[in-house]
């Protein structure tokens, strides 16, 4: 008899594996396990449970002859399971997770396992590895263009692109309006728990697992129902205006014209192939700015799957990389920010530790810029992102912070390092207004730690970055800074990480 056991983060709507083999005795295993080994925020274990178990009903109710277990192990109720609905082969669609896998693979069960190809991405390893194998380097642009030809996303019918460009990014890179909105971001749609995600949020309250972060005030998607709501809600209310504005970053608002996708789209509850179909299709019924749609796009069939994709060529080692060796311990303030009177860490970890969400740019610009410039050890900012993000998994946090955060890869995802003074910082968001520093000091007792130790960064680091073309102009700038005040930058910034904890 044909088993098949359905991860906790494939919860996919019509999975392939089932409608192949609609009488096939089901597993679904809450693995406890993981919330052992690493500690999590309470809204993603409320939010990976809750969906998990609405899943399993949805399952019952189609009839399915379906286990669902609670387990801090996996090798005993699975073989128990193996035994009483005598399998003798259990199918299981490959995990995003290449550890999982590895776990998977070294149980000792009483049966045959079979790992079949996972739906839940648009491409295929083995398709990135033809894509890659004739490629020196794997430019996400390129890559984003295969996709687009690939999926006949946007194409005219003479193969060019909608409006003549690939890539609108030049035209979505808008600071926040001096005197204020027109539009003012709309409220983001919520979903209030029902009796079952009750449950899981009493459960996680009171339970002993380490975990960060608040589970009150969940209101998150637990079903594809509510999924594809949240999706319709961004195209009606927000995609217009999301590409304008995804830069933006202000105080009190950590959402704004962002679609908050990525929980749903990484536990299965929504297909990548069909986001991507609905922005297309409203592009065309109701003649949305092309910037808006041709940069949503661009960030799932474009750098999603791309993040994956490297992700999986890459392989384990990709974990350990540390091209500028740094190897500073992660300071208090990310798990405190109360402690730094730096007005937009603050601002963005306290949001992080209520919602377990930032959206990209405070992730990238902010967050892992600091941590950069700050010579934080790569692997421990990736641990922390790990534990305090709602949609963190393995396959993402890892190109996404050792490569496009902390240029720990030595450039296989970026072009160049992704770091900023306050200049960036005070440009794109309301931050600096109300902090103790003054963004526009390099030195003295008020300046802007993000001000001396970008230059101290680039200063230490100019061998290496003298190397990459689109740092030559950055340390242009560098070179223009007197001997006597580059002295003070070193010094205060040695100061700084030295009493940094
Ligand atoms: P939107 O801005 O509305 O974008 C739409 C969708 O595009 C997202 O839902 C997401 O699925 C996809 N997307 C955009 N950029 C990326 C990217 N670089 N990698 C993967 N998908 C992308 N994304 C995660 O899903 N999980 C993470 O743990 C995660 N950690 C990150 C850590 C760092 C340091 C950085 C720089 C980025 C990280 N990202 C991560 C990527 C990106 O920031 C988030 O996907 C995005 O902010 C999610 O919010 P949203 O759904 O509102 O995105
Ligand atoms: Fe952040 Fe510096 Fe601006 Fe303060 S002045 S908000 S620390 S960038």
């Amino acid at each position: 008899m044909k088993g098949i056991w359905i991860v906790g983060d494939q919860l996919i709507e019509d999975n392939p594996l089932i409608q192949n083999s609609p009488r096939a005795p089901l597993i679904m295993i809450e693995y406890t396990g993981f919330s052992l080994s690493r500690t999590y925020h309470k809204k993603k274990l409320i939010l990976v449970w809750s969906a998990m178990r609405h899943y399993a009903e949805k399952l019952r109710k189609r009839g399915a002859d379906l286990t669902y277990i609670k387990a801090a192990e996996m090798e005993k109720p699975l073989n128990k399971w193996i035994k009483n609905k005598e399998i003798d082969e259990l199918h299981i669609s490959e995990p995003a997770n290449i550890h999982l896998k590895k776990d998977i693979e070294k149980l000792n069960l009483n049966c045959k396992v079979v790992f079949l190809p996972d739906n839940q991405f648009m491409w295929q390893a083995q398709e990135f590895r033809d894509w890659a194998c004739s490629r020196k380097k794997f430019l996400m642009e390129n890559f984003y263009r295969t996709g687009r030809k690939k999926y006949d996303i946007l194409i005219e019918k003479d193969g060019k692109p909608f409006g003549g460009k690939w890539n609108l990014d030049r035209e979505n890179r808008k600071p926040p309006p001096k005197d204020g909105f027109q539009d003012k971001p709309p409220q983001h749609i919520k979903f209030p728990p029902d009796k079952i995600t009750k449950e899981v949020i009493a459960e996680v309250e009171r339970s002993k697992y380490p975990t960060y972060g608040k589970g009150k005030d969940f209101n998150l998607a637990v079903t594809h129902e509510d999924a594809k709501k949240a999706l319709d809600f961004f195209i009606e209310e927000k995609i217009a205006n999301f590409g304008s504005y995804q830069d933006i970053m202000l105080t009190g608002d950590n959402v704004l014209w962002h679609s908050i996708l990525s929980p749903y789209l990484n536990l299965g509850l929504l297909h990548p192939l069909n986001v991507v179909k609905k922005a297309e299709l409203a592009y065309y019924q109701k003649n949305l700015p092309l910037n808006s749609v041709e940069g949503f796009i661009r960030q799932i069939l474009g750098w999603r799957e791309y993040m994956h994709c490297i992700y999986n060529y890459k392989g384990e080692k990709y974990l350990k990389n540390n091209w500028f060796n740094h190897e500073r311990e992660l300071p208090t303030i990310y798990w405190y920010p109360e402690r730094t009177a730096m007005n937009c860490m603050a601002s963005v970890i306290e949001e992080v530790r209520d919602t377990g969400y930032a959206h990209h740019i405070q992730r990238l610009m902010v967050l892992s810029n600091f941590a950069l410039l700050a010579e934080i050890n790569p692997l421990e900012v990736k641990n922390w992102f790990h534990t305090a993000f709602i949609d963190a998994y393995d396959w993402v946090m890892q190109p996404n912070v050792i490569g496009m955060g902390q240029f720990a890869d030595g450039g296989i995802i970026a072009t160049k390092p992704y770091i900023s003074s306050a200049n960036y910082i005070n440009k794109m968001s309301d931050y600096c207004r109300n902090c103790a520093y003054n963004h526009n000091h390099r030195t003295g007792i008020d300046a802007c730690p993000f001000n001396y130790l970008y230059w101290a960064f680039l200063h230490k680091n100019n061998k290496k970055l003298r190397n990459i073309a689109r740092m030559k102009l950055i340390l242009k700038n560098l070179e223009r800074i007197d001997k006597k005040e580059l002295k003070q930058i070193l010094a205060q910034a040695d100061d700084f990480l030295n009493y940094l904890k």
